[in-house]
């Protein structure tokens, strides 16, 4: 077992998380996080505020993103640590990815009006903190405001899933792309949650293996949305396709989480954990 408290992943409300960066270092400080990032979707904007934050904190922080990939016609997310947050050609690519989210919202308004929910885009930008980063997210949490569903997991199984009625179908980055944005920044890219994804067996496989040829170098092995199950496989995958492992919450907020900050089991002793490659990218107090 690899026991540092470390949290690489979770979502301020510059994405489609509810917390301030500041509120989310102070909790991951007050939960016994020791190493931490905030990896807000296609977004760097919060990560100078996360580092000020940890550093007043005395909490080691690296930089996080993560990007939303589109890969066998299905969404994957690539989580990106300890890049240079002011590099150009990563912003650019982020700000390209998440250029459709607007059009896409108003799609999904229009599909929501035809069941009978009205409103859905102005009610779903009142939850938002980043006028570029509208989500699902939003939109969930307008629908159980207005008594639609009574949680966002049940507005995602009923509305925003595909196949169903505020369903929009988007193409987001290419993964090679995603990688390299990542590495070129001085970054590592990460598979994140890899149980999350409905692909066949060989897409999997296909996906870890475009991932590694591209330059990605570490995996997800323990995160919020993970089984037991999912620990162990992903550990054997990371250990036969060669990648580094990680661990991070996921968390978005205290009322939709059910993993908290910094609240997860530790990396199995059998990988070999992300941070021992990132040692000179750790930005310590
Ligand atoms: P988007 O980037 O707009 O497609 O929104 C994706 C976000 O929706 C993810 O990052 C999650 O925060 C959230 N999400 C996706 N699926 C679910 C689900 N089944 N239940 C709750 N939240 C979900
Ligand atoms: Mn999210
Ligand atoms: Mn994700
Ligand atoms: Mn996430």
């Amino acid at each position: 077992m690899h026991t540092l408290n470390a949290d690489l992943h979770c979502h301020s409300s510059i994405s489609d998380g509810t917390l301030a960066p500041e509120v989310l270092a102070a909790r991951a400080k007050a939960n016994g996080v020791e190493l931490w990032a905030l990896t807000d979707h296609d977004e760097l904007r919060g990560q100078h505020r996360a580092r000020a934050a940890a550093a007043a904190l005395g909490l080691p922080y690296l930089t996080g993103t993560e990007v939303s990939v589109t890969f066998a016609g299905e969404t994957v997310h690539i989580v990106g640590l300890g890049f240079d947050p002011d590099d150009t050609r990563l912003a650019e690519g982020l700000a390209r990815t998440r250029g459709g989210r607007e059009l896409r919202a108003r799609e999904m308004a229009e599909d929501l009006a035809r069941v009978g929910i009205k409103g859905a885009f102005e009610g779903a930008l009142k939850y938002v903190g980043n006028p570029d980063l509208i989500s699902r997210t939003h939109f969930a949490r307008y629908l159980v405001e207005i008594g639609a569903c009574r949680d966002t997991q049940e507005v995602f199984r009923r509305y925003l899933t595909e196949g169903k009625p505020g369903y929009v179908p988007h193409r987001w980055a290419a993964l090679g792309d995603a990688v390299r944005w990542i590495v070129e920044a001085g970054g590592i890219a990460v598979i994140a949650h890899p149980g999350r994804y409905k692909l066949t067996p060989n897409q999997e496989y296909a996906l870890f293996s475009d991932f590694k040829e591209h330059g990605g170098r570490a995996v997800e092995v323990v995160t919020g949305s993970h089984t037991a199950q999912d620990y162990v496989k992903y550990a054997s995958m990371a250990r036969e396709f060669g990648l580094l492992a990680s661990r991070g919450s996921d968390f978005h907020s205290p009322e939709e989480s059910h993993t908290d900050l910094g609240a997860l089991p530790y990396l199995p002793g059998e990988v070999q954990p992300v941070w021992t490659a990132l040692q000179e990218r750790v930005l310590r107090p």
